[in-house]
């Protein structure tokens, strides 16, 4: 039996209704000339332990000229795999056949460098490092979650950030809001941030928002190209108003939120999951909900929330892995327990819900003051 196919006749069976899986068996380093659409990437060297999906299903092999994918497709052929084929002279005869190529947006030599340890990772490599520099990420609040989230997303090249926050820094925010130093006391914190992430990233453009969120001023920021958002905030008012603007506008937010030991970490996206409104439709009575000021927090755990909140915030632009979409992750500190409870969309949600009854902005100070 042949275990060669020609590049035509690949492209052929791979409009057919019963497409082979395209396997491009080259190293990471090789892809930068390109690769073929629908392919699925798996290295030679990564092979072995993920061969035997392949074992049920017709597999066409492909490298840069047909040698190794053709000594791969024997020896399968002969460890009993029943439909291997080799394409004959690999991704450069398909290219000079005219066939399509897809070609990854460049780097340059120092993004090569800063970005290569996102580059080495397969569900990453340079298409998904363009995606991040091509990315527009808005983190709510300079605070506790928001500098982990933003220093770090700014460390992997999200290339347009905002940043919103009204507040100045102040002496008892150091113990946990790493973004700011002590050179910046008194300054507003959007301006100590803007230049920190600069200091680390000039690749990054930074969208400073002095402001609190409003409902005169959200539509206007929402509006501005986000396509995800780091919820950072510290308050009630502005996690209600936010979560109703964001499934109005369509735009997943990152959530997390932190009290003492404990923090907790979830995904609202509407439509594929339940919203803030979904899960705690009235907010709970001020005195219960002491913020960080009142009650205090363990200066480290924001540092673990935010830091999760800015990998779903990453894994969302990327479009990879498991988002946490209808989870709440749970983290106790002083156990050092992580717990999961899923939670649901609920139809009768005054927001996300089948029949909504709140359609416009409301007053989010009077509403969390419960005089509602
Ligand atoms: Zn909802």
């Amino acid at each position: 039996m042949p275990l060669e196919i020609e590049p035509r006749e690949t492209a052929e069976r791979l409009r057919s209704a019963d497409p082979p899986v395209l396997v491009d068996i080259r190293e990471d380093w090789e892809l930068e000339t390109g690769r073929i659409a629908d392919s699925e990437h798996v290295p030679m060297s990564d092979l072995g332990t993920r061969l035997d999906r392949y074992r049920q299903q017709p597999v066409v092999l492909y490298c840069a000229h047909g040698n190794r994918s053709l000594r791969l497709a024997r020896a399968l052929s002969e460890a009993g795999f029943e439909d291997v084929l080799s394409m004959a002279g690999g991704i450069t005869a398909w290219a000079e056949e005219g066939l399509p190529v897809d070609v990854p947006g460049e780097l340059d030599d120092a993004q090569r460098v800063r970005y290569s340890r996102h580059v080495l990772i397969p569900e990453i490599g340079v298409a998904g490092q363009q995606q991040l520099l091509n990315a527009n990420v808005l983190v709510v609040g300079a605070g506790g979650l928001g500098s982990p989230a933003a220093l770090y997303l700014g460390a992997a090249g999200v290339g347009r950030l905002g940043i919103v926050d009204d507040d100045l820094v102040d002496e008892s925010n150091l113990q946990r809001q790493v973004l700011h130093s002590i050179a910046a006391l008194g300054e507003p914190k959007v301006e100590s941030a803007e230049r920190r992430v600069r200091e680390l990233n000039p690749d990054v453009e930074v969208v400073s928002y002095r402001d609190r969120l409003t409902s005169e001023n959200v539509d206007r920021i929402l509006d501005e190209g986000w396509e995800v958002i780091v919820d950072g905030a510290d308050n009630f008012p502005t996690r209600y108003l936010l979560n109703d603007a964001s499934v109005w506008h369509g735009i997943p937010v990152v959530h997390g939120s932190i009290f003492r030991f404990e923090g907790q970490a979830t995904v609202f996206k509407a439509k594929e999951g339940p919203c803030y409104r979904c899960l705690f439709p009235q907010p709970p009575p001020p005195e219960l909900a002491p913020s960080c000021a009142e009650g205090g927090v363990l200066g480290v755990l924001p540092g673990v929330i935010g830091s999760i909140q800015g990998a779903e915030a990453l894994k969302l632009v990327l479009g990879i892995g498991e988002p946490l979409i209808g989870r709440l992750l749970l983290y106790d500190a002083l156990a050092a327990t992580f717990d999961e409870v899923a939670v649901r969309r609920d139809p009768n949600c005054p927001v996300c819900g089948d029949s909504p009854t709140v359609t416009e902005y409301v007053d989010y100070v009077e509403f969390c003051a419960g005089t509602h």
